[in-house]
């Protein structure tokens, strides 16, 4: 297959065949990763999905590059699973993106708690421009995006012309179910996030982020009462 950029974009799933163990996440990974070297980024949240993927992508590629971006508004646990993953996959390069402003900055610039009043500003600034910011030294970048999700992203494919950074997007899970994900990180004995056993099952940064019930959705608990579902890296 030729080198697929934002530019020379098609329609290219049909080549992954999904008819094995990682429904085709591993033959996407192994794509990507010789299609685009050192120019491709895995901006990782550290979700359940995300722990599956690095475990996936591990096995392509040990020292691959990951970014977290760190509004500095995440849960302590969070930074503790990051810690627990460094050193279970040493050779990982793992970044912690922080945006222009501190917490503090943007409350004396934009005023306290804008997460409350302009949630859609405040990821704008804590989490889209620093992945933009990122992706400036990328051509292509991975996301654990799954299509039971929402109906937001069920339409996604294993490889997605990105408008929003006019990049491409790169989603290895696409056809995994949550027992899918959960059973593969039982299965592998991988660490995961204390508060997925409290009730999350999506966790994001505190402001945003409830318990939730599983049964209405995976992303049950993200900026619950209010219409928002995406911070913007995803679309709306
Ligand atoms: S998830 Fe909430 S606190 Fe985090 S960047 Fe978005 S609006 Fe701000």
């Amino acid at each position: 297959m030729e080198r697929l950029t934002y530019e020379s974009w098609f329609n290219c799933d049909d080549d992954f065949l999904i008819d094995n163990p990682s429904k085709g996440a591993l033959n996407v990974l192994k794509w990507a990763y010789e299609t685009y070297e050192e120019e491709l980024i895995y901006a990782c949240s550290f979700g359940v999905e995300g722990i599956v993927m690095i475990d996936l992508i591990t096995q392509i590629n040990p020292s691959a590059q990951i970014v977290f971006l760190d509004t500095e508004l995440h849960f302590e646990e969070t930074y503790t699973l990051i810690d627990e993953v460094k050193k279970r996959y040493p050779q990982l390069r793992i970044k912690m993106k922080k945006p222009a402003l501190t917490v503090d900055e943007q409350a004396e610039k934009y005023g306290a708690k804008l997460w409350e009043r302009q949630p859609d500003r405040c990821c704008y600034m804590r989490k889209v421009i620093p992945l933009r910011e990122e992706l400036s030294h990328a051509t292509a970048w991975l996301s654990g995006l799954r299509r039971e999700q929402s109906l937001e992203r069920s339409q996604t494919n294993f490889i997605n012309k990105d408008e929003n950074f006019k990049s491409i997007k790169i989603c290895p899970l696409i056809h995994w179910t949550w027992n899918d994900i959960w059973n593969y990180v039982k299965e592998h004995q991988l660490p995961y996030n204390d508060l997925h056993d409290q009730g999350y099952p999506s966790i994001g940064c505190i402001p945003c982020t409830l318990p939730g019930d599983i049964k209405t959705g995976s992303r049950a608990g993200r900026w619950a009462n209010q219409t928002k579902t995406e911070c913007g890296l995803h679309g709306k």
